[in-house]
């Protein structure tokens, strides 16, 4: 099926804070894939994983500032309007409703690609979307398993492939490695340091501002 519009990339996580490392693979898998736009979908409630410090609004918040500046990216709170669990199953399907036409790219680091059989339907998700995988130092790309074969029948070379069909493609891209991590950003707050130049300065002001991270709090 030829398509007519450009892909959307859909960020997904936790950004509990958005940091350089999440914005630098948003931009790069943008250009090099020739994006429509970026967005980026914080979760409310992640189900695979510790429950964020800082509420669902302020994750949304943290990341409408970062990427005030910068108009390939688009904050999206699809994720933090639902209550409940959030599956990125349910995330896909509403997106396929509003965008009607429009292929859609699950844009994710390795770490969370090698995760990805523990997920809500998971094999559904190449039903509704193309997924990219971003490398990342010190990840094997998974060589048996569920995941492996996964991306043996979908694995794709061309990023025409995301452009002239709606979804079922994973395609494998390099991004410059920055190895930031929220966890480690959440824990340099709460020693006292200052995490500046990890990510933008008006996420760490506003973290500033609603005392986010301090000492106690994580
Ligand atoms: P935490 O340390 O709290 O687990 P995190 O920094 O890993 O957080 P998440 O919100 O869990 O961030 O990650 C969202 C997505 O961003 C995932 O697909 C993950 O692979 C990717 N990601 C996280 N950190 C980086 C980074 N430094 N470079 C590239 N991708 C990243």
């Amino acid at each position: 099926m030829h398509q007519t519009h450009k892909a959307i990339g859909l960020l997904g996580g936790t950004f509990d804070p958005i940091h350089l490392g999440h914005l630098r693979m948003a931009l790069e898998l943008y250009q090099v894939l020739d994006l429509a736009s970026v967005h980026i979908v914080p979760c409310r409630q992640p189900m695979h994983r510790k429950q964020p410090v800082a509420t669902p609004e302020q994750r949304f918040a943290m990341v409408k500032c970062a990427i005030a500046a910068e108009p390939a990216l688009f904050a999206n709170d699809i994720e933090i309007q639902r209550k409940g669990p959030t599956y990125t199953i349910d995330t896909l399907l509403e997106m396929r409703k509003s965008f009607p036409g429009i292929p859609l790219c699950l844009m994710m680091g390795i770490d969370a690609f090698l995760g990805l059989a523990s997920w809500h339907r998971w094999l559904d998700l190449l039903t509704y979307a193309h997924i990219i995988v971003a490398h990342r130092p010190h990840y094997q790309i998974p060589l048996d398993g569920s995941t492996a074969e996964l991306l043996k029948t979908h694995l794709k070379e061309e990023a025409s492939f995301i452009h002239e069909n709606l979804a079922g493609g994973i395609l494998l891209r390099p991004i410059t490695a920055l190895e930031i991590s929220a966890t480690d950003i959440r824990k340099q707050i709460a020693m006292g340091r200052n995490p500046r130049y990890l990510l933008p300065d008006s996420v760490y002001d506003y973290i500033k501002q609603q005392g986010i991270y301090s000492v106690g709090k994580i």
